[in-house]
């Protein structure tokens, strides 16, 4: 197939670089030298050099510009549409937090640069530091890890350096059997066996088991609030009571914190750690593994245990203090994925405190109307007030020969990335719907649409699901193979 050759509207064919280009052919000219020339076998030893790569493409700028643009008019982003991937909040980047990320002020600092030369770079993450902290209702915050997961890493590290300076570790951390993946894993790194918690037939945990379960060998619970199912933990004072009063300690996964921004911290709901994910609450684009940014805050009592360095405050000047003799030491190489930071402070800033509060108040009414419009063909198992997600099935389909997996192929062909699928685990063949604030309600209304549209069809005409998607440039792939042996050629 010759590269690079239109055939299907304005969305180009595309093959692969190194099947584009020409003998010769370069992508930048250089003045002619001003400087001496020297032989490269003085510069570098012939056995050290490569007579060439072999096929490496010799391409042009241009050619290197649209390979690369076509490729990305393959993929489906936030800023090409709606992207309800529930938990992973595909909210709207606003531009200026990317105008501020790449100020040279900030993207040009190096983190070994001395403090005197960093100062503004300090600045913002004492200050961020502080609006975290205000935000959970805790005390003091890291920044360091990289994303959620690393960040439940560090806050179940930090729970473990707690009960040992009180000379025990404790055994186990119970974990409520609606939970992200990352909380049992998180919790078996640091060394702790995972005590499974059945939640209720609300959706809920249920503190009468958490009673149960609890005595004097479990470190921590971890709880989502909002959970997995989007539903409001209403006993979650009375549970964070009852593992506070057997010396236990209340870990918060705060993957779904956009929902309840400036209504509720959960430091006042009783947790004593809460990992944020910057680039899901706060506004950074992530998908493909990153970046991200998961800070960690903390209540007082387990301040000592933080990751060094810390940023402090002395007068008007900011540095870095090594000097925390009972942390758990680093848990990434410098401070943070630091523009992940500069994104998360130019949101808070532009957005201000009831900016906040209105976006987790959007979150839940986008929310709350697909649950109520989508409920005459969805079955959907916690049908009540959620807060910015909710869980439906494919309950009233499977009698047709439809499953979830169907379903979310066939939404691609009605132009819309798919919910999260069969997740959480507790629930058969979920679709997990999470549409932020960001959407309007003309967009609601398509996807509303779009999902009633599937539903008929199921009834009229299955094959049409069975068989999706028709209109992507490729149907369905084996998910494992594709993934251990990728095809990257396009073929007709
Ligand atoms: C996304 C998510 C995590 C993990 O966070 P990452 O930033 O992806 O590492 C943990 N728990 C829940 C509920 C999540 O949605």
């Amino acid at each position: 197939m010759p590269a690079g050759i239109g055939r299907s509207g304005l969305i180009l064919e595309e093959g692969l670089i190194f099947e584009r280009g020409s003998p010769g052919r370069i992508g930048y000219s250089l003045p002619p030298m001003d400087v001496p020339e020297k032989e490269i076998d003085d510069l570098i030893p012939p056995s050290l050099q490569r007579a060439g790569i072999p096929g490496f493409p010799e391409v042009s700028e241009i050619e290197v510009v649209r390979h690369f643009v076509r490729l990305s008019q393959w993929n489906y982003s936030i800023a090409g549409g709606l992207y309800p991937l529930g938990s992973c909040t595909m909210k709207y980047n606003p531009r200026v937090n990317e105008r501020v990320a790449r100020l040279s002020g900030f993207s040009e600092v190096h983190p070994l640069q001395p403090e005197e030369l960093s100062q503004g770079a300090l600045f913002l993450m004492y200050e961020l530091e502080r609006y975290l902290a205000e935000i959970s209702g805790l005390d003091r915050v890291t920044l360091q890890p990289a994303a959620g997961a690393q960040g439940e890493l560090t806050g179940m590290m930090m729970i473990r350096a707690y009960h040992t300076a009180r000379g025990n570790p404790r055994r186990v951390v119970l974990v409520p059997d609606s939970a992200h993946g990352t909380n049992p894993s998180s919790s078996a790194l640091s060394g702790y066996l995972v005590q499974a918690l059945p939640s209720t037939d609300r959706g809920l945990i249920d503190p009468a088991r958490v009673e149960k379960f609890m005595n004097e060998e479990v470190a921590a619970i971890m709880i989502t609030n909002p959970n997995t199912l989007g539903l409001f933990e209403e006993e979650i004072h009375r549970i964070c009571g009852i593992v506070h009063s057997r010396g236990g300690l209340v870990y918060g996964d705060g993957a779904n914190l956009n929902a309840i921004l400036g209504i509720a911290r959960p430091g006042d709901m009783g947790f004593d750690v809460l990992h944020m994910n910057l680039h899901k609450t706060f506004s950074t684009p992530h998908g493909g593994g990153g970046p991200g940014a998961g800070p960690v805050a903390v209540r007082a009592i387990l301040a000592p245990f933080l990751p060094v360095p810390a940023v402090k405050r002395e007068g008007k000047r900011f540095r870095l203090d090594y000097d925390l003799p009972e942390s758990i030491g680093r848990v990434r190489a410098f401070h943070a994925n630091f523009a992940v930071l500069v994104r998360a402070y130019a949101y808070i800033c532009s957005l201000g405190a009831a900016g906040l509060k209105h976006i987790s108040q959007m979150a839940t009414l986008n929310a709350n109307y697909l649950r109520t419009q989508l409920g005459s063909s969805f079955h959907i198992p916690f049908d009540r007030l959620c807060k910015h997600e909710f869980v439906a099935t494919d309950k009233n389909q499977q009698g047709m020969g439809i499953k979830t997996l169907d379903i979310a192929k066939r939404l691609m062909d009605k132009g819309f990335h798919p919910p999260t699928i069969y997740f959480p685990l507790i629930v058969p063949g979920a679709l997990m719907i999470e549409p932020t604030e960001s959407e309007s309600k003309e967009t609601l209304d398509q996807f509303i649409s779009a999902m009633k549209e599937i539903a008929e069809e199921a009834k009229s005409d299955p094959s049409q699901i069975t068989s999706a998607p028709h209109l992507t440039k490729v149907s369905r792939l084996d998910e494992v193979r594709a993934a251990r042996e990728p095809v990257l050629r396009w073929k007709q």
